[in-house]
């Protein structure tokens, strides 16, 4: 993860990174704004037809008789504006919602999209619940501000000038004063908005955080269940809620100080401001009528002003969200295809690999060599075994070859080209993982089986579980193909869903074939029929197996033995157990049973 990019940045500065996802709909702000100002100005125009019909009407007491027609059109007018008013306010209100909703769609997309790209490296030091949190809260955070805050801001920002202008075309004197006092209110809201900005970005981390608690917890519920943790993880889960509480609080508190604050002060000015001009009107300085007006105007300058705050703490909130979006949306994975990559060779019998010298440590562990001077061929079409007891590194060969690290030193080749030089989706393209726990999704066999390629046909579908030795089972599931596997697949037995991941493997007709054996053990006939899957996908493809049967060892055309990442020693299952080395005692340990 790159450092917090947005933590340095000033408030303008983060939210005009989201533009990108705003200037596509041009137009439709274009219609917003309209509608914005429209809006605005006809409730300006309100004021102004209340101090004719106080005027010319109800104060001179002269509405039935001289001015009677005159009067019936300004509360025709007023009647207008507010038709103008309702039409302008709806056209506003959908495209901004419009807006709110397409912006956070996008967001959504983007961010995900990127966050799917991200090396192993980026997966180690972010939970997923953390980036679920941001992919839902974040955002719907940042379509509350595109959706609501930004246009209620723009509205009242309009009206407020409006207002005021409209102030001190009725008594410049009375608004000299008002205009004055409003100085005043401008700094308590600078002082808090940033508080509520820092807050907010604590109190979202501290959601995401609890988020993360559950996704874990929950990800892991049978061995909670098993353990009878319920009450801890309970308890554990009510600690980071209420932490998560605690600090909205906060930021609520900040808030409501802010809104309360404004309040006081643009009223205190108000209602300051209307004793001078009722001292006004009683000197017969000011018409009743204009203080109306005035009156009315000022209200507006209030309301907004209140509104205006209101929204700045949104918008805080809503930096503070947008800051953490960004993060995720420029980071950029270290692992990537490089600009010019080279073309992978035309493999006919399986691909050719060589470790050359090659030393490698985790990220979380500098120094510590999970791999080291690690040096072997293997031929097109050979398999060969890794053993070595627990830790010795064989699972970070097989995350070496697919590029989720890169070596700090020494070079992998593929049919002599060097893996970082290889576009990363090339590379992955060729090679055929089964995993060690197949993962089944929410979805039925087929589709489970084509992910390994998702434009085979159903045909090279059902070929590929005939090689996986599936089609039968898959043939007696109630749907057939057509089986929902449910979600991770509980339904399957392990020798199931390991076929099922042979065959996504095997559709993928890939030139490397990358097996890590389940540790658990299989009851004879699903054994039988994994191993008679397996030998039937290695023929012909260049194979690496992290191996834990017996057979699997004594097919293999050589057997590296692996510890503490070293290569301890090579050759076949008689040579190695001939010497009677580290092989020769696991080898007696491990394969007793098989
Ligand atoms: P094996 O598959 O032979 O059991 P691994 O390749 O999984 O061994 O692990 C080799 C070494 O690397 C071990 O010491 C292990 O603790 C360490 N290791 C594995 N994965 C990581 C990781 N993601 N971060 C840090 N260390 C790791």
């Amino acid at each position: 993860m790159t450092a917090p990019a947005g933590a340095q940045r000033g408030s303008w500065a983060v939210l005009r990174a989201l533009w990108p996802f705003l200037a596509p709909y041009r137009a439709r702000i274009g219609v917003a704004a309209f509608a914005l100002l429209v809006a605005a100005a006809a409730t300006l125009v309100v004021p102004l037809a209340f101090r004719q019909m106080i005027d010319a009407g109800f104060v001179s007491g002269r509405l039935a008789a001289d001015a009677g027609g005159h009067v019936d059109v300004w509360f025709l007018a007023l009647f207008g504006v507010a038709l103008v008013l309702a039409l302008a306010t709806a056209l506003r209100y959908y495209s901004v919602s419009w807006l709110g909703e397409r912006v956070s769609a996008d967001l959504r997309r983007a961010v995900f999209g990127q966050v799917l790209r991200q090396d192993a490296h980026f997966f180690e030091t972010l939970k997923t619940g953390e980036v679920l949190s941001r992919l839902n809260t974040d955002t719907t955070l940042i379509q509350t501000l595109v959706g609501t805050s930004v246009s209620l801001g723009l509205r009242n920002a309009l009206l407020f000038v409006g207002a005021l202008a409209m102030l001190v075309f009725t008594s410049p004197r009375l608004s000299s004063i008002i205009i004055g006092l409003l100085l005043l209110v401008v700094l308590p809201i600078l002082f808090f908005g940033r508080r509520v900005r820092r807050l907010s970005r604590v109190s979202q981390d501290a959601l995401a955080d609890s988020g993360a608690l559950a996704d874990e917890t929950l990800a892991a519920i049978r061995i909670v269940q098993a353990f009878v943790r319920e009450p801890f993880e309970a308890l554990r889960f009510g600690q980071s809620t209420e932490s998560a509480f605690t600090s909205a609080i906060r930021r609520t508190r900040a808030r409501a100080w802010l809104t309360a604050l404004v309040i006081v002060l643009v009223f205190g000015a108000i209602v300051f401001v209307l004793w001078l001009g009722a001292r006004a009107v009683a000197a017969d300085q000011l018409s009743a009528g204009l203080l109306a007006q005035f009156v009315l105007y000022a209200v507006l300058l209030a309301g907004a002003s209140g509104a205006i705050a209101e929204v700045y703490g949104d918008v805080q909130r809503a930096v503070g969200a947008t800051e953490r979006l960004l993060e995720l949306l420029e980071a950029q994975p270290v692992i990537r295809s490089p600009d010019a990559p080279m073309p992978l060779p035309a493999q006919e019998r399986g691909a050719r690999l060589r470790f050359e010298a090659v030393r490698f440590c985790y990220p979380s562990r500098p120094g510590e060599p999970s791999l080291d001077a690690l040096d072997f061929d293997v031929a097109p079409g050979e398999t060969v075994a890794l053993v070595g007891p627990s830790g010795a590194g064989k699972t970070t060969v097989f995350q070496l070859l697919l590029r989720m690290y890169d070596p700090q030193q020494g070079a992998i080749r593929l049919d002599g080209v060097d893996l970082r030089e290889l576009d990363l989706a090339a590379l992955r393209g060729t090679i055929g993982l089964v995993a060690q726990e197949s993962v089944v999704f929410s979805a039925d066999a087929m589709e489970n089986i084509r992910y390994g390629r998702l434009d085979a046909s159903d045909e090279e579908v059902i070929a590929a579980a005939r090689t996986a030795n599936a089609h039968e089972f898959i043939e007696r599931l109630p749907n057939g193909y057509r089986t929902f596997l449910g979600e991770r697949g509980v339904r399957l037995s392990g020798g199931q869903r390991q076929r099922i991941g042979i065959a996504r493997a095997v559709l993928r007709d890939p030139a490397l074939l990358l097996l890590d054996e389940a540790t658990s053990a299989l009851d004879a006939q699903s054994e039988r029929a994994v191993q008679d899957a397996l030998e039937r996908v290695m023929r012909g493809r260049t194979t690496l197996v992290i191996a834990h049967r017996l057979s699997t060892v004594v097919g293999a055309d050589r057997i590296i033995v692996l510890d503490h990442g070293r290569i301890v020693d090579i050759g076949t299952h008689d040579e190695l157990v001939a010497r009677g080395g580290l092989y020769a005692q696991l080898a007696a340990m491990q394969f007793e049973s098989a």
